[in-house]
């Protein structure tokens, strides 16, 4: 297996026609869609084998077999095999599963006593739940029916496998596989305590040292990740160059400077089968750029389906659609939001998180009965009608590695308003009132002055139809197809592998 990783890409003569060797990619990952879901990382994981496979590579996805997905897909999952593995002391149980999908194939890590409630048990619990992960994913790569040329990992949870791949595997299976970390949120890093991660994953004491997995007195996963990984990437390129300074690196900056010649950025895109305001199960009128009949009335019905009597298809609608933690900015809007609410216009919040946040807009919806509502849960049906319905999504965040939000609203004709920060700043184009140029609104600072500035700048620009209209369908015609985010990883996988 060694050898692999060195193999070049070319066309081989096989009964006289030429063939391409396919290259071969591992994704480990804590989530993917659709079999467990939380957040845009499950988005991107499931899209990327579909979409890499036209490019040349057999990519395949592993992950836990959590709870969630054991229920939807337990009876058509195939078992390859059992074993057991080490973690510390103990001997845990392994079971390996396949599940061929649309095409695509999918490996399951079974434990029912890891992965058998939720996703992400919370602080040292998670710790064991991925360090174990990781440690089936090597262990389990003798019985996959596939070498990868290439490990990609993905956030702190799988960010301990280019250190076992550098450290514990070389001259067995995988150990010749090249690396790539994906981070999708810098914030979480995973960090424990040495003896932890000493006793889970026999780490020798010393990779304990601040030149690999040390950080501020603790064992760090995504640090060990970025220590070992043969390269860096994150999900926007304006994220991948924030990310090396203090305000944006968490701590980590230093090692993302030393490593910066490894660490670029690749944009994600949003699956367009699923995101199409023209096929879009969840819209009782669909609609597409030629024609926008559908857009106004799935307006009118969702106004009604959520009780804003005070508005209707001629006000402006701004959305939020988002999980309520500090990142997102909703101190900015908690701060100016009745100052917004003069103007003339209804608003609607979707999401769940932090508890201040859900009280603040619960009260808010008090306050405005019939013109502001916030609808406190996670409902993904409900979030496409929104899309359709408003005609601005405000996105205020105080940092943003990629987003899908801004991007979905596009597709739907809806304008973005958002902070210029990681990839709200690579995909929103501002709109320019002498050229006419622009998909949406911006502001520079986290500064909720300057957050209500461009939201008064947008509603100014309802009031003309004709420019409105243009920008709309400037917003509608932008490409975020997945297609460009996968050429973008399999260029970093040529790299990696000199092809
Ligand atoms: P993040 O991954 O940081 O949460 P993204 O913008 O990258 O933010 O992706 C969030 C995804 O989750 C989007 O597809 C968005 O529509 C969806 N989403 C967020 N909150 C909710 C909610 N309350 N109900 C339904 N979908 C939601």
């Amino acid at each position: 297996m060694a050898g692999q990783a060195t193999k070049q890409m070319m066309p081989q003569k096989k009964n006289g026609e030429a063939q391409t060797i396919r290259r071969h990619i591992l994704i480990a990952a804590a989530e993917c869609a659709p079999f467990a879901k939380t957040g845009g990382l499950a988005d991107v994981v499931g899209a990327l084998p579909g979409h890499l496979a036209p490019l040349g590579y057999d990519a395949r996805v592993i992950m836990p077999f959590h709870r969630v997905a054991k229920e939807r897909y337990g009876g058509r999952v195939r078992h390859l095999r059992s074993f057991s593995v080490d973690l510390g002391w103990r001997s845990q149980y392994v079971g390996l599963e396949q599940l061929e999908l649309d095409g695509a194939l999918f490996y399951f890590i079974d434990n029912e006593f890891y992965f058998g409630d939720r996703i992400y048990r919370g602080q040292e619990a998670e710790g064991e739940q991925y360090a174990f992960f990781c440690r089936a994913v090597m262990e389990a790569l003798p019985y996959l029916d596939f070498e990868p040329d290439v490990i990609h990992a993905n956030d702190w949870h799988t960010a301990m496998l280019p250190m076992l791949v550098k450290t514990q595997y070389q001259g067995k299976p995988g150990g010749g596989a090249r690396t790539l970390l994906t981070i999708h949120n810098l914030f979480y890093q995973g960090k424990f305590t040495f003896s932890f991660v000493r006793d889970l994953l026999a780490v020798e004491d010393r990779y304990l040292t601040s030149e690999y997995m040390e950080h501020y007195g603790l064992a760090n996963f995504l640090k060990a990740g970025c220590v070992f990984a043969d390269r860096i990437n994150t999900v926007s390129p304006t994220y991948a160059e924030e990310i090396k300074t203090e305000y944006f690196g968490e701590g980590l900056q230093g090692i993302l400077n030393a490593r910066s010649q490894q660490l670029s950025g690749v944009l994600n895109g949003i699956d367009y089968s699923v995101y199409d305001p023209a096929a879009d199960a969840s819209l009782p009128w669909p609609y597409n750029m030629d024609d926008l009949t559908g857009k106004y009335r799935t307006k009118e019905a969702v106004l009604e389906e959520l009780g804003l009597y005070q508005a209707d298809v001629n006000t402006p609608l701004l959305a939020m659609i988002s999980r309520m933690t500090a990142q997102k900015g909703f101190d900015l809007v908690e701060c100016v939001l009745d100052e917004l609410m003069r103007e003339d216009m209804a608003v609607i919040i979707l999401g769940s998180g932090d508890a201040e946040y859900e009280n603040f807009f619960r009260a808010a919806e008090q306050r405005y009965k019939g013109r502001l509502c916030a609808y406190i849960a996670y409902r993904e049906d409900l979030a496409h009608r929104i899309y359709a319905a408003a005609d601005y999504l405000l996105m205020p965040s105080r940092f943003e590695p990629c987003g899908l939000a801004q991007m979905i609203a596009m597709r739907y004709g809806t304008l973005p308003i958002v902070r210029e920060t990681g990839g709200l700043k690579d995909t929103v184009i501002p709109y320019n009132k002498y050229t006419g140029a622009g998909t949406g609104f911006s502001f520079a600072n986290y500064n909720a002055h300057e957050m209500a500035d461009a939201v008064r700048r947008a509603l100014a620009v309802y009031r003309d139809k004709t420019e409105m209209a243009a920008l709309v369908a400037q917003a509608m015609a932008a490409d975020f197809s997945f297609d460009r985010a996968a050429a973008g990883y399999s260029a970093l996988y040529r790299l990696l592998l000199g092809d």
